[in-house]
């Protein structure tokens, strides 16, 4: 009966372990995103999420209260940028909306850590090193141990406990 009763528990903590790494889709549909690029991104985003044991489920939901990610040409050297109201009628109130430079569409791994970088924002991080620097003169560096960053990054998100930024 004892072992039962150990199997059943060990078993339950399994599933409940499975269930926190569980990849959950991204439905975009609410969002209003100009570029096939951004979904792309978004998908990895909530991978790589999934891969570092955040709540996937949790990591959407966040997401999915952005209004808009949109591709801007009048973001001169600006990389990206986050910009958020506060928003009483709103369920989380505040809005956010994401700019990303156009001049990036042309190359992928900047247009994500740009991304990724924004995101970080918007689950509440403020700027520090790694994918968070504010300078982007080590965007190289910072790429070439892409693996290690995320991973800080997706700490950083977990440690803040999914925030929004500070309004
Ligand atoms: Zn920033």
């Amino acid at each position: 009966m004892r072992n039962i009763l150990l199997l059943l528990l060990l078993s339950l903590t399994m599933i409940t372990k499975a269930q926190d790494s569980t990849y959950v889709k991204l439905d975009t549909s609410s969002i209003n995103i100009d570029n096939a690029l951004t979904v792309i991104v978004l998908d990895n985003f909530v991978r790589d999420a999934c891969k570092y044991g955040l709540d996937s489920n949790r990591v959407v939901n966040h997401i999915t209260d952005l209004d808009a990610i949109y591709i801007s040409d009048s973001l001169s050297d600006k990389l990206g940028v986050t910009i958020y109201v506060t928003d009483s009628l709103s369920p989380i109130e505040i809005r956010g909306i994401i700019f990303i430079n156009s001049d990036l569409l042309t190359d992928y791994s900047i247009y994500q850590i740009t991304l990724y970088h924004e995101l970080g924002h918007w689950f509440g991080l403020d700027h520090k090193n790694g994918i968070m620097s504010k300078n982007s003169k080590n965007i190289y560096k910072i790429l070439n141990k892409w693996d290690k960053n995320v991973e800080r990054l997706m700490k950083k998100i977990k440690k803040l406990n999914y925030s929004y930024p500070i309004h």
